[in-house]
């Protein structure tokens, strides 16, 4: 991103070849979308050198009291516009138990048939739908630094950090490599993950603990192999279980399946059980016994300032929290694009930008932290875990505030006033509604404009299920295509 933005720049990305990246990540946000168009790679290209799919939102199964047939979806699409006391009104005067997002958008109806949100020949990135994608992390990974190395002029350097050293003031001066070389720079991204390496090995960032919020803290991950017809669904589902919750992404040749869970309240054995059994229940065919899952551990939390000196943090080592709504990769780009925005031309105005950029990501931290307890407070499961995840001691005062609100109006977007929200006021209904299933804070009766907004939503439903192509049929068209052109 910095390289596309500012092609004068000098940059030299410093990876070492013996430690992997963390190698999960596979659920994107449609942010993806402008930073793939902002850096130049073709969606096709993307597509199919990442194994990826279309992402149209989340589904959530068993959130709610965990019973057959709790399900309620997140999705990318905004409600009709209008007031949403309004539009819920004319939600409960329809007729039937229609979920809120089936009522506010033609994407769940697009979605419930794993249909893709565009049609090919469409210009790349526009969809008829909002839409992200899922992906292969070590392949898209790879991808990005073919791209920066090959085709944006990024110097790349397989080479192991193992020393830094400082200069005037705490900033840094250089990198030492296990190859004997060191290099200088006027500013260092540390990308170095959960090692942080800059920002906290020498910069020493304070680091906030979340731990006490939100209480997932390991992870359990599979890849299961599906046949070459199989369905590929159009959403990430989560599934709710005894202490924590499981992932499930299809991309064309694979599921990716984790079991999210808190130590404190189920030990490994127990969710690998749980992981297995899920396998075996979700995936036709799988043998669930054979699967060899890898852990991964988790700190919750995140710097209180991701720019310290000359030094900016982007990705886990600027914080981490659960995976849930998969809100790490968007605030990499976000981080991104800010520091593209406004790129410090010289170190006397750097701590400015620094400044700007810590109150800015500590808000979206704040923001992010908020709006995934959210989905655990309005559960009504009563397994200890859920139980503990509801105790008031546990509910950041803001989210506590904004509950109080919205028994008596809808969230809004005054209540989510940032420029580049991650979860606007929209999410956060979604997510509302679609869990008490209930209008609170609406009026009693619907006017006739509104409720003909949701026939509309209704009518587009109608066109775009006979008139869009299903996930399977778009992505297997795309391989001929992309064939022909690589080996061009
Ligand atoms: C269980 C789990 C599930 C997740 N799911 C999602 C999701 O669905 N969606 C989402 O948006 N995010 C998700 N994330 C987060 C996502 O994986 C990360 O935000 C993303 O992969 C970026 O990671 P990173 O680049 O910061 O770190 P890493 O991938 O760990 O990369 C660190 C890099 O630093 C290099 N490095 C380390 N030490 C040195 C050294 N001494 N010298 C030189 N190089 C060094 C390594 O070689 C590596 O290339 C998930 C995370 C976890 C833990």
């Amino acid at each position: 991103m910095l390289a596309a933005r500012h092609p004068w720049l000098q940059i030299t990305l410093v990876e070492a070849p013996d430690i992997p990246t963390i190698g999960v990540g596979e659920g994107t946000w449609p942010t993806m979308r402008e930073t793939l168009a902002a850096i130049g790679i073709p969606e096709t290209e993307f597509l199919m050198e990442c194994d990826a799919s279309f992402k149209q939102g989340s589904r959530f199964d068993c959130w709610v009291s965990g019973a057959e047939g709790d399900s309620y979806y997140h999705p990318f699409s905004l409600p009709p516009a209008g007031q949403m006391r309004d539009l819920l009104a004319a939600w409960a005067a329809q007729d039937g138990n229609q979920p809120f997002a089936a009522a506010m958008t033609a994407q769940a109806a697009v979605s419930a048939a794993q249909l893709a949100p565009r049609q090919r020949a469409m210009p790349d990135y526009a969809g008829a739908l909002n839409y992200a994608y899922h992906l292969d992390a070590g392949k898209f990974a790879a991808l990005l630094a073919r791209h920066a190395t090959q085709r944006l002029g990024v110097r790349r350097l397989a080479a192991k950090v193992v020393a830094v050293r400082g200069a005037e003031g705490g900033d840094i001066a250089a990198l030492e490599l296990d190859d004997g070389s060191s290099v200088a720079a006027d500013l260092f991204v540390d990308c170095s993950g959960q090692a942080a390496l800059l920002i906290d090995g020498h910069c020493g960032a304070e680091w906030i603990d979340r731990s006490g919020v939100s209480f997932n803290d390991r992870a359990l991950v599979v890849q299961v192999p599906t046949p070459p017809d199989s369905a590929v669904a159009s959403v990430t589902i989560g599934t709710a279980h005894e202490a924590g919750w499981l992932w499930d992404i299809a991309l064309p040749t694979r599921r990716g399946i984790g079991c999210v869970y808190s130590a404190r309240h189920m030990v490994d054995e127990r969710a690998e059980q749980v992981l297995r059994d899920y396998v075996q229940r979700a995936v036709p065919g799988s043998d669930a016994a054979a699967l060899t899952p890898r852990l991964l551990k988790f700190r919750t939390g995140h710097r209180a300032r991701f720019w310290q000196g000359n030094c900016v943090a982007i990705g886990l080592s600027a914080g981490f929290i659960e995976p849930l709504e998969a809100s790490a990769i968007v605030m990499i780009e976000l981080s991104l694009r800010a520091l593209a925005d406004a790129l410090p031309m010289s170190r006397s105005a750097m701590e400015v930008h620094a400044g700007r950029f810590n109150e800015c990501f500590r808000y979206r931290w704040e923001r992010i932290v908020e709006f995934l307890k959210l989905h655990y407070v309005l559960s009504q499961r009563s397994e200890p875990y859920w139980l503990a995840q509801r105790a008031p001691e546990t509910i950041p005062q803001r989210l506590a505030e904004n509950l109080r609100l919205w028994a008596e109006q809808p969230p809004a977007p005054r209540d989510f006033p940032d420029f580049e929200e991650i979860f606007p006021a929209a999410s956060q209904q979604y997510v509302l509604y679609g869990m008490t299933g209930s209008p609170q804070g609406a009026p009693s009766a619907a006017s006739a404009p509104v409720a003909a907004r949701l026939a509309e939503v209704h009518e587009r439903a109608r066109t775009m299920l006979a008139g869009l192509p299903g996930n399977r049929t778009y992505l297997g068209a795309l391989a001929p295509a992309h064939e022909e052109r690589r080996m061009a």
